[in-house]
């Protein structure tokens, strides 16, 4: 692994409508086609945390709360441009647009059946 060195370097934000809560497809990588739920969306690293996606083994020592020690199983953010955001009438993942309601509220809507994602 290649050491940062400049910590204030700032990357390009991916654009992404995925919220946390959404239902989520892997479409690269070792999960790909797997589907999970946003548990986190890490804007500044344009990356995502996704339900039992992307699991990894941490090997901790013991201390305080785990006497033991031992290997922990946890998930690691994925890169946002790995998944796709799924909809529930498609059943697939889709393109998404934003749509502005009369009361003024955007919305997300599949690009395939024009369902509305927010609900
Ligand atoms: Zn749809």
């Amino acid at each position: 692994m290649k050491k940062r060195s400049h910590k204030k370097e700032v990357k390009d934000r991916i654009k992404s409508h995925i919220k946390k809560e959404d239902r989520v497809k892997v479409i690269t990588g070792r999960d790909r086609g797997k589907i999970g739920k946003v548990l986190k969306v890490i804007r500044k690293d344009n990356r995502v945390l996704i339900e039992n996606i992307n699991i990894v083994k941490h090997h901790t020592k013991p201390n305080a709360k785990n006497k033991q020690g031992g290997i922990i199983e946890s998930e690691a953010p994925l890169q946002l441009s790995n998944v796709m955001l799924m909809c529930n009438k498609c059943v697939s993942p889709v393109r998404i647009r934003m749509q502005q309601l009369e009361d003024g509220k955007q919305v997300r809507i599949c690009r395939k059946c024009s369902e509305i994602i927010d609900a």
